[in-house]
C-alpha cells in the first residue's frame, strides 16, 4: 500500500463517521507525508487543522490507521505542510528527473499572510472556509476560477444576503493566486471605493492614472456590485475597465447581494456582460454548517469549543454568520473574563441575553422605508406620492408588506407611513406580497435581502 492509498482508505473511515461539514473542514488537503516502522507523520493544511486532528482526532485516526494496515501504529505526528507539494515531490524523485524549470512550479509553501496592501483579510482563506450545501457551488466555481484564472468562468459573480461568506471567497481567490504567483497584479476594491476614487480622479484631473491603475492587473475583485448601480459615470468607466480586462483574459470576480437581473438601475450592457460568466449564489447555511463554521471560528481563535457547545450556538442563532460571530464573540469574551471554560450551562446563559432583546425591536417605520427606497434605488418622494408606476407601486407594497409583518403596525397606521394612503391600500398589498412571496424566488430573496439590510443596519446604530 502507499501512503496515498493508506490515506484515502483512513478518510474514507472517517467519511462515513462524521459530518460532511466537519469532513470537509478537518480533512480536505490533508495526507501521509511518512510511514515508516509504525511512525506516521499526517500533513494538514493549517495549524488549525493540526490542533483539531491533535484533540478531536487522535485516537480515532491512530485506531483507523493500524486497523487499515494491519500493523501497530507507535506514534502519529501532525505537520503543516501541503501533501500537493509531498506528493509532487515523491513523483519527481520517484521518476528521478532533476529538470530544475519542474521543481519551479511546485509550490513549496503557502504564503504567510499577504501582504496587506491589497486590503485583504489575512484569515479570509480557502482552508478556513467551510462547505456547506448552500455555498458549495459558489465555493467550487471560486476554486476553479484560483486555478485558471481567465479561463473557466469569466466573470463570475457571487450573490446572496449578508454575512454569508462572498467577500470572504472573494478574497479566498486572491490569497490562492498570490499563493502561487507573489508577483500577481491583484486588486480588491469595493465599489463604493471605486465610485469615490473615480470621482475624486476626474475633479482632480487624474482620470487617466486612474485608467491605468485599474487596467492593469492580472485579478479584479469588486465587492458589492450592486452600489454602483444608478451611477452613471462610474458605470461607464467600469464598463470599459472590465472590457479590457475581459478581453485581455484577465479575471474578474464580482459580487453583490443579489443577482444581475434584480439590480435596478444597472445598464443593460453592464447586467449583459455580468451574465456571460458564470452566476452563484450563497444563501443561508443549515445548521451543521453553522456549527462547523463555529468550531473553524473558534480554532482560530485558540479557542476549544467542544462540538455539543457549538451546537447549541449553531440552533440559537440562524439568520447569518456575522451575527453567529458576534455570538461566539461574547462567548469567548466573557469566559476570557472569567477565566473559565465554556459548559452547556454557562453559554445557555449568555445566549438567552444576547437572544432576549430581539433585534426586531429596534427597528422603525423610518428605517423600513429607507431600507427598501435603497434597495430599489426609488426616492421617498416618489414612494410617498402618488404615481402607481410599477417601479413604485412594487416597493411601496413591499414596505407595507414589512411594516405590518415584522413591526405588527395596523393597516390604517401603514397607510399613515405612506403618505396617508387608505388602509385597504395596506391590506390589500399585504395579501398580494405574501400570495407571490410563497412562488416567485425572486420576490422572496429580495425580501431576505432586505430584512438582512434592515436589522443589521439597525443593530450598528
Ligand atoms: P458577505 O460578504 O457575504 O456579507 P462575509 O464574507 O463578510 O459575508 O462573511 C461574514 C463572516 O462570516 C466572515 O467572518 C466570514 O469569514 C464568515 N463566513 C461566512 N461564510 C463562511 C464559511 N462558509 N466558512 C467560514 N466562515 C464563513
Ligand atoms: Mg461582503
Amino acid at each position: 500500500m502507499t501512503n496515498h492509498e493508506i490515506w484515502q482508505s483512513v478518510l474514507a473511515e472517517f467519511e462515513i463517521n462524521i459530518s460532511k461539514a466537519n469532513f470537509t473542514t478537518w480533512f480536505s488537503s490533508t495526507g501521509i507525508s511518512h510511514y515508516d516502522a509504525g511512525h506516521v507523520i499526517v500533513c494538514v493544511p493549517n495549524a488549525f487543522a493540526k490542533n483539531w486532528l491533535e484533540k478531536k482526532y487522535h485516537s480515532t485516526l491512530t485506531k483507523s490507521l493500524e486497523r487499515v494496515t494491519q500493523k501497530p501504529v507507535k506514534k502519529v505526528e501532525y505537520k503543516v505542510q501541503s501533501i500537493k507539494t509531498v506528493e509532487e515531490k515523491e513523483a519527481i524523485f520517484s521518476k528521478k528527473i532533476e529538470d530544475s524549470s519542474l521543481s519551479h512550479s511546485i509550490r513549496t509553501h503557502r504564503l504567510p499572510s499577504p501582504p496587506n496592501k491589497y486590503g485583504i483579510n489575512p484569515s479570509y482563506t480557502f482552508e478556513s472556509f467551510v462547505v456547506g450545501k448552500t455555498n458549495e457551488l459558489a465555493h467550487a466555481a471560486a476554486q476553479a476560477v484560483a486555478k485558471r484564472p481567465g479561463e473557466s468562468y469569466n466573470p463570475l459573480f457571487i450573490y446572496g444576503g449578508v454575512g454569508l461568506g462572498k467577500t470572504h471567497l472573494l478574497q479566498a481567490i486572491a490569497h490562492e493566486m498570490l499563493g502561487v504567483d507573489t508577483n500577481l497584479r491583484v486588486l480588491y476594491v469595493s465599489s463604493e471605493k471605486f465610485t469615490n476614487e473615480f470621482i475624486d480622479a476626474v475633479k482632480q484631473g487624474h482620470a487617466k492614472e486612474f485608467k491605468t491603475r485599474y487596467r492593469n492587473v492580472d485579478l479584479f475583485l469588486m465587492d458589492d456590485i450592486q452600489f454602483i448601480a444608478g451611477k452613471e459615470g462610474t458605470q461607464e468607466e467600469f464598463f470599459h475597465t472590465f472590457n479590457e480586462l475581459h478581453q485581455n483574459n484577465k479575471q474578474v470576480v464580482l459580487t453583490s447581494d443579489r443577482p444581475p437581473k434584480s439590480i435596478p438601475a444597472l445598464e443593460e450592457r453592464l447586467r449583459s456582460r455580468f451574465e456571460w460568466g458564470m452566476l452563484v449564489d450563497v444563501s443561508a447555511p443549515d445548521l451543521e454548517t453553522r456549527s462547523a463554521i463555529l468550531q473553524m471560528k473558534a480554532q482560530q481563535r485558540n479557542f476549544f469549543l467542544p462540538e455539543d457547545i457549538a451546537n447549541l450556538i449553531a440552533s440559537s442563532v440562524s439568520s447569518n454568520i456575522r451575527e453567529l460571530e458576534g455570538a461566539l464573540n461574547k462567548i469567548i469574551a466573557i469566559h476570557d473574563l472569567k477565566k473559565t471554560e465554556p459548559t452547556m450551562e454557562s453559554v445557555r446563559e449568555i445566549l438567552a441575553n444576547i437572544t432576549a432583546q430581539p433585534m426586531k425591536r429596534s427597528v422603525t417605520p423610518k428605517e423600513v422605508i429607507s431600507t427598501v427606497i435603497r434597495y430599489f434605488d426609488v426616492g421617498l418622494i416618489e414612494i410617498l406620492g402618488k404615481s402607481r408606476e410599477k417601479k413604485l407601486s412594487f416597493p411601496r407594497q413591499i414596505i407595507m408588506f414589512l411594516l405590518r409583518e415584522e413591526l405588527k403596525l395596523s393597516y390604517p397606521a401603514i397607510g399613515g407611513e405612506l403618505g396617508g394612503r387608505d388602509h385597504t391600500t395596506a391590506m390589500h398589498a399585504h395579501t398580494k406580497i405574501s400570495t407571490h412571496a410563497e412562488n416567485d424566488v425572486k420576490l422572496k430573496q429580495d425580501l431576505v435581502s432586505i430584512k438582512q439590510q434592515l436589522y443589521l443596519e439597525s443593530m450598528d446604530n
